[in-house]
């Protein structure tokens, strides 16, 4: 097998009909050996990045069937190690173990809700996350925030975090997927980011290597959103969950709007104050509807309740009860914080640099999360390349949301940066890019706008 000729084969020819106008497709599809010829190549150092970079291109352009993808989505997983998380059952790792990813956006904050939730209703969450990059904001980031909180865990710390609290958080070691690793940064740099299957199996080789059974997809759409149309992030959606049926996974995807941040606080800790007021039962309403939906997913995957109701039941009641709340303290003891220390921080670490927006005219109100999520990395909320450092008290507390009716003076944001410059800078993009008003009331967007089953 040549590179040269799978690359030709994934990139098709230029032949014409017999007039020399029209394309004549060719079949490009790849044998599962063919993929695997170039990732492991490629991973192992044999097929040169001008190799890799050709080949991606020619998959941005001809795409890949899910046949393709799932072979893909194999090799990558199997390029590094696999957590296992089955046969240990006197461990304590009982199972369903189900995980739940979201393609990322502004103020999401929800996994960190969710996944001591779903452990008061009989869920096990193996919980691998992301760090923040560009405009949307990290798990890992967040759980920093506090004080002593370790992610960086061995597969056997994982499993006893599973065992003991129901979840875990880890972030992703540099032997999960490196074939992945590799991949991306070439990605990053050659305009092939922005591909259904590269994204698929990028996706679902971390996220099958961290041991799951079920994963539960929020593929979110909109302007502070990877995928910026409805069409697209419908497709990626369809492809995550038949990609991660075809590797033996139950998986559902819930497709829901981020063109606004979600929740009330953007920031590092101040996520972490969003989660403990959401599982003291005083979240924002649209943090709370999708925690609750994307864990009536998992608990349904799970198999511990029959109907979504149930399920919403039981999650409702695992946070009425301070059940949620308890095992949110228990994982921050489990992985190095001190649950007494956060909890008499709430409402206090804010970063001295302070300023505020405030509306400039009356009218409807539209908060754009792209713009607001940017406007974040100024502060030290987010970073630009992945070795930038982030600070845990800078970000926004969000007053007034797309669709709020305002009166010129009315308080938007309060605004805490790394210092007196990133303030300035943060500010003049939300006034002048992130903001704007509108004389006629926005029409309301469903929060969640699809299943795909
Ligand atoms: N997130 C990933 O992990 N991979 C992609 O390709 C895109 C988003």
């Amino acid at each position: 097998m040549r590179a040269t000729d799978i690359i030709m084969k994934k990139r098709g020819t230029n032949a014409r009909d017999k007039d020399g106008k029209k394309y004549i497709a060719t079949k490009t599809e790849l044998s599962p050996e063919e993929i695997k010829f170039i990732v492991d190549g490629y991973t192992n150092g044999k097929i040169p990045d001008y190799q890799m970079s050709s080949f991606l291109m020619a998959v941005y352009f001809n795409g890949m069937t899910f046949e393709e993808t799932g072979a893909l989505t194999n090799c990558m997983l199997h390029s590094g190690d696999v957590i296992e998380l089955h046969g240990m059952e006197k461990d304590g790792l009982t199972g369903p173990f189900i995980d739940k990813h979201s393609t990322g956006g502004v103020g999401d904050k929800i996994s960190l809700p969710l996944a001591p939730i779903v452990a008061c209703c009989g869920v096990q969450d193996p919980m691998m996350s992301g760090r923040a990059l560009g405009h949307t904001g990290g798990t890992l980031d967040k759980l920093e925030s506090i004080e002593g909180y370790n992610v960086n865990l061995s597969p056997d710390e994982f499993r006893r975090g599973i065992a003991k609290d129901g979840f875990a958080m880890m972030g992703q070691t540099p032997t999960i997927a490196p074939a992945d690793k590799k991949m991306y940064a070439l990605r990053d740099v050659t305009a092939t980011v922005e591909s259904v299957p590269l994204i698929t199996s990028s996706i679902l080789s971390k996220k099958v290597a961290e041991g799951a059974d079920g994963l539960v997809f929020d593929v979110k759409c909109g302007s502070g959103a990877f995928m910026k149309n409805r069409q697209d992030a419908e497709e990626l959606a369809n492809f995550l969950v038949k990609t991660a049926q075809a590797m033996g996974k139950k998986a559902v995807a819930l497709i829901t709007t981020m063109s606004t941040p979600l929740g009330r606080m953007v920031g590092n800790f101040l996520e972490i104050e969003e989660t403990i007021e959401c599982l003291q039962g005083k979240g924002p309403e649209d943090v709370m509807e999708l925690t609750y939906a994307l864990g009536a997913e998992m608990i349904m995957l799970a198999g511990k309740a029959n109907s979504k109701e149930e399920a919403l039941k039981m999650e409702k009641e695992a946070v009425s009860s301070g059940k949620a709340l308890q095992k949110f303290l228990d994982n921050v003891k489990t992985q190095g914080g001190n649950p007494e220390l956060l909890m008499s921080q709430v409402g206090k670490r804010r970063s001295k640099f302070h300023t505020t927006v405030v509306a400039e005219e009356d009218g409807y109100l539209t908060l754009e999360a792209y713009k607001t999520g940017i406007a974040g990395v100024y502060l030290g909320v987010g970073r630009n390349k992945s070795d930038d450092p982030v600070y845990a008290d800078a970000g926004f507390i969000v007053h007034k949301k797309t669709g709020d009716a305002v009166k010129k003076g009315d308080l938007i944001l309060d605004v805490y940066g790394k210092d007196e410059e990133s303030l300035k800078s943060a500010v003049k993009i939300i006034k002048e890019e992130a903001v704007s008003y509108s004389k006629t009331a926005i029409e309301e967007q469903p929060l969640i706008v699809k299943e795909i089953r």
